[in-house]
């Protein structure tokens, strides 16, 4: 049985001690309580998520994992069907089966751009040209095949939703793998939304996606403490010491192995001494601020759509709008969150709350019609999502041939494979996998 400290109790951390239960594992957060970017409190008098709000169910982890805690009479799917992109002046429906935006049809495009858009979007079917063979960034690539107007008002929308990012700067093979199938996009998107399965995209728990993540760490048997940073991890003759408190309350634990499930900044740190080469690695990996601002209105929410995209060329501060209570059969009242900060949009993340409130607000009436909010909430995540630039996945490889190089240390999270929670999950086990093979050979 070894003695395992898992620094970090985001979903990523949690999932690694599930993984390792059965074993010594203590999990470390600095925070004052565990859960990261999952976070569920009260608001408009329900149960409401701050951070991520659902989990993608067409991969298994997160459905997996819920089923196994005993959650899953709790889960509920969301009316998808019904989201839209705000484009000159209305809503358009969200065109359907797309990969991130990129159309599996050409037909799917009408109504949202213009008929010139579309026939130079249909160009990408005849256009020559080998699929990607070395990383590119998406809008580069997906400009040329599609044109600008897919990007602008599509594909870089969605890619803001996921990631906070931009197309202009994201990888194309870390974000939309799908794309290597194929010269034409949407042949690739095609041949990507064929091979979904029907039945829902996405999930969440009734009582919130916030108790994920204590629930997880109780199964795990792990014992957990809050309200610590970890400050240093040093190699020892037979393992590691992780040190961890204030400078006036240090505290210091011996162990066999380190998971270590915070983000790349923090990870950079922690990892200078133990594994440089990662530590710098790490240390270029940018990240993206984002805040939610939750509106409870008194009027009943408009009912055509579930929510809605706002692309950056429309010029508001808003990029996504969810009505929470018509998304979600479990959300009593009339409340909406919005997604405010696209990566780079750091000087409008400076302003207030309160100026942020004014100008969500603004957005909403403007773009709905809906009066002016009864409650309204800012909750900032600086730093929340890592921006997976042209080259990450070469990166990633190089930061756990560097971590892999040091037995007992392994590394997981949002920073390597994927920013959503099955795919965090997913990094938890391969990271706790990566701590026991050595001992099980
Ligand atoms: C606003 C927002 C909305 C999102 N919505 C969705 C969504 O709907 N669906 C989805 O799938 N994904 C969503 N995501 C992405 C997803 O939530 C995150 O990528 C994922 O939860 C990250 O999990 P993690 O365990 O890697 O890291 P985190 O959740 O960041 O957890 C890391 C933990 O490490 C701790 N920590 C950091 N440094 C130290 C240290 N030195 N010592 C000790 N502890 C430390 C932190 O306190 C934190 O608890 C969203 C993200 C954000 C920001």
């Amino acid at each position: 049985m070894a003695r395992i400290v898992v620094v970090g109790a985001g979903i990523a951390g949690a999932a690694a001690a599930y993984a390792l239960r059965g074993h010594t594992v203590t999990v470390i957060d600095g925070a004052v309580s565990v859960g990261g970017k999952l976070r569920t409190s009260s608001f408009g008098g329900v149960a409401y998520d701050e951070g991520a709000e659902q989990f993608l169910v067409r991969t298994p982890e997160a459905l997996d994992l819920v089923a196994a805690l005993g959650l899953d009479a709790q889960v509920v799917h969301p009316d998808a069907s019904r989201a839209a992109v705000w484009s000159r002046g209305s809503l358009h429906p969200l065109p359907a089966r797309t990969v991130l935006g990129v159309p599996s049809s050409v037909q799917s495009l009408l109504g949202l751009l213009n008929v010139g858009e579309v026939v130079r979007a249909a160009a990408d079917l005849a256009m020559p040209g080998k699929s990607p063979r070395s990383d590119v960034a998406v809008g580069g690539y997906l400009r040329r095949r599609l044109g600008d107007a897919v990007v602008d008002r599509l594909v870089d929308p969605l890619l803001g939703g996921v990631y906070a990012g931009r197309a202009d700067e994201l990888s194309l093979f870390a974000t939309m793998p799908a794309m290597r199938a194929d010269p034409s996009a949407i042949r690739s998107a095609r041949a990507a939304a064929g091979a979904a399965d029907a039945g829902p995209v996405f999930a969440t728990l009734a009582g919130g996606l916030g108790q994920l993540v204590p629930a997880t760490l109780s199964a795990s048997g792990a014992q957990v403490v809050t309200g610590r940073m970890v400050r240093r991890i040093e190699r020892t003759a037979l393992g590691f010491r992780v040190v961890h408190g204030p400078t006036v309350d240090e505290q210091a634990v011996d162990v066999d192995a380190v998971v270590v499930a915070v983000p790349a900044a923090p990870a950079a740190r922690l990892l200078a001494d133990v594994a440089p080469l990662a530590a710098a690695e790490l240390g270029g990996i940018e990240y993206a601020s984002v805040a939610i601002v939750s509106f409870a209105y008194a009027d009943p929410l408009p009912g055509e759509f579930t929510g809605f995209l706002v692309p950056a060329v429309e010029g508001r501060a808003v990029k996504a709008v969810t009505f929470s209570s018509l998304k979600w059969a479990h959300v009593e009242g009339a409340l909406v969150r919005c997604s405010i900060g696209r990566a780079g949009e750091v000087e409008l993340l400076q302003r207030s709350d309160e100026e942020l409130i004014s100008l969500a607000a603004a957005d909403i009436s403007a773009m709905t019609g809906l009066p002016a909010p009864v409650e309204s909430r800012v909750t900032r995540w600086g730093g929340g999502l890592p921006q997976y630039a042209v080259g990450h996945l070469d990166r990633v490889e190089r930061i756990r041939a560097a971590v892999g190089l040091v037995p007992g240390l392994a590394v997981c999270g949002a920073a390597y494979d994927g920013v959503g929670v099955p795919a965090c999950i997913r990094s938890g086990y391969a990271a706790a996998a990566c701590i026991l093979a050595p001992a099980a050979g």
